[in-house]
């Protein structure tokens, strides 16, 4: 998707008829010809690459608040008398904290939400918690889904496929397939976690299952090594959609442990996000491969204290910047784009922001500082022709501006093709043999 500066005209022609929100179809390659063929202007033959490339604004996306903060609990067994307190919280200790959430105005969303939200496409509240469950104890199914259904609270369970009953790790207490099939029904999500749950990382003990039905204790590196944690990363994940007709992105990693060799398992084999045990409040550009969770123990209360804390209080002090995505503001150039020349008109929509102080709109510009802005409250278009060759291969935006007392930002980054940015800048859009490559971000 290039811009060509001699259509530009045009586009912006199209972006006032465009400024509501609408479906993109312009994905593909499929140059979505919207407009009504314009009077060529010399080109009479009408190649068809002179239509207009598929330069229509993406604007599908609603503009998300990237300052939002989410908090993700870790539960496992639900006992009323605690044996195991490094994994078990007494039922009474769980609905307490279920409704602690509720009293200190932390929401509680799915985490499918927590990830549409990363992915820009989806808001959430400003301070959110996820609840998960580990490991598939019949007690989750009993105890913690009705405490769950009394609150309205979506959740997650993470499963080691091994240790649902019937399993070779399945005992007494373990959920069966039917309790996970009657969970799914009623909207529960639930994603992977391994299929022993064991230390993926090479060369680290774990027990494996003889043909007898014997564990051994052993250490597993090279071939057996990869073939084994094919079986617990991938096949896991293979299991459980096949099982239960799901589609599973998350993947809960067992105690924690795991390299960037696992992770790029995970990542291949389609996995979405990959969580750990480490509890950090998520932030919107916090790592999907390595998202933090509290998990909670009987005989540490203060670790959900302190969680709640963590994001309950973070609305004191300095005034907060409000972080926009680039993709919600139609950049142009668009974020990861990369243009052909070194003097490109940037632009951005805020309308989708809120109610924007005229006077505060500011423009900067990597190489450059500060720019003249135009912007035009009615459209909410902010522009700026460059004048000065941009030097750099690359180009930051900052763009700012006061909405409703509260600073908003977006930053963005373009590319610039040095070959063609030596040609002249306004050069008439000749079709190029290719159309030059958007990187993808
Ligand atoms: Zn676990």
């Amino acid at each position: 998707m290039m811009i060509r500066f001699a259509i530009l005209p045009l586009l912006l022609a199209l972006n006032f008829s465009m400024c509501k929100r609408q479906e993109n179809v312009s994905e593909g390659s499929q140059p979505a010809s919207a407009s009504p063929p314009a009077p060529a202007a010399g080109t009479a033959g009408g190649a068809p690459s002179a239509a207009p490339v598929a330069a229509s604004p993406k604007i599908t996306k609603p503009v998300v608040d990237q300052t939002a903060q989410v908090i993700i609990f870790c539960y496992h067994r639900l006992v009323d008398k605690i044996r195991y307190p490094g994994t078990e919280i007494t039922p009474a200790a769980f609905e307490a904290e279920m409704k602690q959430l509720k009293d200190a105005g932390i929401t509680v969303i799915s985490m499918q939400d927590l990830l549409a939200w990363k992915r820009g496409e989806k808001n959430i509240p400003p301070r959110c918690a996820v609840i998960t469950f580990d490991d598939g104890w019949k007690s989750q199914y009993e105890v913690g889904w009705p405490i769950m259904k009394k609150f309205g609270y979506p959740f997650t369970m993470f499963i080691y496929t091994e240790g649902v009953r019937g399993g070779s790790l399945g005992g007494g207490e373990a959920i069966t397939w039917e309790q996970l099939a009657d969970m799914r029904d009623n909207g529960v999500d639930i994603q992977a976690h391994t299929a022993t749950h064991q230390d993926l990382r090479e060369g680290h003990n774990i027990m494996l299952a003889a043909p007898g039905g014997k564990r051994t204790r052993t250490k597993l590196t090279g071939p057996p090594y990869e073939e084994w944690l094919q079986k617990e990363v991938v096949g896991c994940k293979q299991l459980l959609e096949q099982r239960l007709g799901i589609k599973v992105n998350c993947f809960a990693v067992p105690f924690g442990n795991y390299n960037e060799h696992v992770k790029e398992i995970a990542r291949n084999a389609g996995y979405e996000a990959m969580f750990t045990v480490y509890g950090q409040p998520i932030t919107f550009t916090s790592p999907l491969d390595s998202i933090g969770r509290y998990a909670i123990e009987a005989n540490k209360p203060k670790v959900f204290v302190d969680a709640v804390k963590m994001i309950g209080t973070s609305s004191g002090g300095a005034a907060a910047v409000a972080e926009v995505g680039a993709a919600n503001l139609s950049t142009q150039p668009a974020d990861g784009e990369t243009v052909r020349t070194a003097l490109p008109l940037i632009k951005a929509n805020l309308s989708g922001v809120g109610a924007i102080e005229p006077g505060s709109v500011q423009m900067r510009v990597s190489g450059l500082g500060v720019v003249p802005v135009s912007y035009d409250p009615k459209t909410g278009t902010v522009s700026y022709q460059v004048t000065q060759k941009l030097r750099e291969n690359s180009c930051t935006v900052i763009v700012s501006a006061k909405s409703e007392g509260k600073k908003v930002e977006a930053h963005w980054t373009f590319g610039i093709d040095a070959a063609a940015a030596g040609a002249p800048a306004l050069a008439p859009a000749k079709p190029a043999p290719t159309p030059a490559a958007t990187t993808k971000k």
